[in-house]
This record gives C-alpha cells, sequence and structure tokens, in this order.
C-alpha cells in the first residue's frame, strides 16, 4: 500500500523501483480500496487470477506507474490478530542456554508443537516508522527489586510472517494440507524486543510488554505464488509429531536474509531451517478450534543458523552482550543505542521481500509512570 500526495492509501504492485497503481490500472474494482483486506478475503482462485492479469499489464508497458521514490508506503493489510511463533530450533536452543544456564536449552514440549504467543496486532508498524525505545520494569544483576527505566537491552528479531487472506470457521481446524487456500502471502518482520524487560516479565506467561511496544512489517507482501521456486523440504523432525501436524514439510523455503545495523551487514542467513514450517503453524493455531480471518499475522519467531553470523538477533550476536559487535564506522554495539537504523531484507530466487527498516528513537518515559 502506499500514498502519493495528499490522497488516501492505494493499493500498488511492486516492479523494481515502480509501483503499479492498482487503484487506476483498471484491472478490479476490489483495489479501490484503502486497504488489502477485501482482496485478501477473496481466495486462492482470484489471487492467482490477479496475479496473472497484473503480470500481463505490465508486460505490455501499461500503467499507471509510480516511481517507488515519490510516494510513502503504508501498512499493507489491516492487521486482525498477531501471532508469533519460536520455530527455530537454533534460537530456541541458544535463548534458552542464556535465559535458564542451569537446565536443557529446549523444554520438553519444544519438538511436539510450534510454541508460540499471541502478540499486539494494533502495534504493528509499517517499514520506516521509527520506533521509540520503551521504557519498563527490568531486575538488574544481583539488584533484589526491580527498577523502572528505558530498556537498556533493546534488540532485534528477524523474521518471517504469513499474512492470512480467507478466515476460517470456529471449531474447524485448518488441515495442514490446505495451508495455501487460506493464506495469502508473506511478509518479513522485525519483532523488536527489550530484552531487560522481556527477563523480568516472561514466566509464567511469557513475553508481554517486552514486546509489544512495537512490530515492524514490510510494506509489501509477497503472494505464496511468487515463493514457487523457494520452495525446499524442511530438516527433518525427530521425533514425529502428531498425526494432526504430520506434512507440510514441502513447505520450507529458502529465502535469504540479511540484518544491516547503521548500513553494515551482520548477519546472513536462510529460513529454510526452520523447524516449524507455516502450514504445521497454521494447523496448530487452529487445533482447538480457535478460527482466523483475514490480515491475521503469523510470524516465524527469530530465525537463526548454526553458524555464526547467522543468527537473528543481537543477543545471539553478541553471546548475551559478552562479544560486542565491531562495525565498519568503529564503533561497537551490543544491543541498539538510540539512532541506529536496523534494515530486514529478504530474497527467494528472483523475489525480492519488501524490506523492514526501522530507527531507533531516544525512551521518553512519562513522568510519574514510575510511581
Ligand atoms: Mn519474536
Amino acid at each position: 500500500m502506499f500514498v502519493a500526495g495528499d490522497g488516501p492509501a492505494r493499493v500498488g504492485w511492486r516492479a523494481g523501483d515502480a509501483i503499479l497503481d492498482l487503484a487506476n490500472a483498471g484491472l478490479g474494482d476490489v483495489f479501490a480500496a484503502h486497504e488489502l483486506n477485501p482482496f485478501l478475503a477473496l481466495g486462492r482462485n482470484a489471487w492467482e487470477d490477479a496475479i496473472g492479469r497484473i503480470e500481463s499489464h505490465l508486460v505490455s508497458g501499461r500503467g499507471p506507474v509510480l516511481p517507488l521514490d515519490d510516494v510513502e508506503l503504508t501498512l499493507p493489510f489491516r492487521v486482525a490478530d498477531y501471532v508469533d511463533f519460536y520455530s527455530s530450533l537454533e534460537h530456541a536452543s541458544n535463548l534458552g542456554r542464556l535465559f535458564r544456564p542451569d537446565a536443557d536449552p529446549l523444554l520438553p514440549n519444544w519438538r511436539h508443537l510450534p510454541v508460540g504467543y499471541h502478540g499486539r496486532a494494533g502495534t504493528v508498524v509499517v517499514s520506516g516508522t521509527p520506533v521509540v525505545r520503551p521504557c519498563g520494569q527490568s531486575l538488574s544483576p544481583g539488584a533484589d527489586r526491580p527498577e523502572f527505566g528505558p530498556s537498556r537491552r533493546l534488540d532485534i528479531e528477524l523474521e518471517l510472517g504469513f499474512v492470512v487472506g480467507v478466515g476460517s470457521r470456529r471449531g474447524e481446524p485448518v488441515p495442514v494440507d490446505d495451508f495455501a487456500d487460506h493464506v495469502f502471502g508473506v511478509v518479513l518482520v522485525n519483532d523488536w524486543s527489550a530484552r531487560d524487560i522481556q527477563a523480568w516479565e516472561y514466566q509464567p506467561l511469557g513475553p508481554f510488554l517486552g514486546k509489544s511496544f512495537a512490530t515492524s512489517v514490510s510494506a509489501w507482501v509477497t503472494p505464496l505464488a511468487l515463493l514457487a521456486e523457494g520452495r525446499v523440504e524442511a530438516p527433518p523432525q525427530e521425533p514425529e509429531p502428531l498425526p494432526y501436524l504430520a506434512g507440510g514439510r514441502d513447505w520450507g523455503l529458502d529465502v535469504e536474509l540479511e540484518v544491516e545495523l547503521n548500513g553494515a551487514v551482520v548477519s546472513r542467513g536462510n529460513a529454510r531451517g526452520l523447524y516449524w514450517t507455516m502450514p504445521q503453524q497454521l494447523a496448530h493455531a487452529t487445533v482447538n478450534g480457535a478460527s482466523v480471518r483475514t490480515g491475521d499475522l503469523m510470524a516465524s519467531g527469530t530465525i537463526s543458523g548454526a553458524e555464526r553470523g547467522s543468527e537473528g538477533s543481537l543477543i545471539e550476536l553478541t553471546g548475551n552482550g559478552a562479544e560486542p559487535l565491531q562495525l565498519p564506522d568503529g564503533t561497537a554495539r551490543t544491543f541498539l543505542e538510540d539512532g541506529d537504523e536496523v534494515v530486514l531484507r529478504g530474497r527467494a530466487g528472483s523475489a525480492e521481500l519488501g524490506e523492514v527498516r526501522g530507527r531507533v528513537l531516544p525512551a521518553v518515559c512519562r513522568p510519574g509512570a514510575e510511581r
């Protein structure tokens, strides 16, 4: 979605550095909407038909086409519900070791179900939106009581999320094999995380204020249809999951990923190693009878590889702050400083995913909030 001048948000199709203005291309009334949701609700046949017509429209050189630089990008869809999973074996193991050094890094449930939590849909923001450093409670090492103030351990999480187009009915779980009938496409996600707030608050009910202040997504949703050449077999699962989670292994996604911090690439990884696939995540999220709806966003969890330099968060890249990253500008980083800019990038074959960009602004801890 984009805004040109003072007008309302319009649906666009990105082709390199240009945008096809779908609201004015004569390709259907559904594109006159000011958000993608009505189109998302139409379903797979309509999606594939529209993509075919858009591509032939572009091949024949028809417009209207606008330069990417001339528009402001906006949130591409109205986010209904937001779920974040924890599907990278390497990330879950790395964090388990950091947060619970004396225990088995993987909790007993991890290999049996895609662990997740419900996040805050209302604070999902589009790429380019600045992120204000959050304030909150944390417990300093050795302290016997928490203090209130700006997070000192602001981090990123590199993730891939899927966007639900066609909802499901309450009481009717979505089988693994029906994934592509419900899901339109994917976005890159930066799940900004305040590690100090998170570490103090997360037990026993999981992430809360350490995550809910902002989650950034790309301004472009890449349709599943354009990821066909990136589909690969996901890694083997041991033990075999329960029958409702069996299958969906042909939805590994060979998406090359990159994290850039202040202009320097600090991590390179790939989404193909994720232990739980998107169809398994959707099947799990609905197996209890919960329904999904148009605009639901479900993110993978941080994508980390086994090699050094392929981790999707600073807490992992820096060994919990013990090994700072040396940046080419001569500075070093453990966690994010005010003014830092992070860009996430992804590519699946010839399809480049929309980037996720965000700059950290200084905290504004409201007077009185600590009383
Ligand atoms: Mn996350």
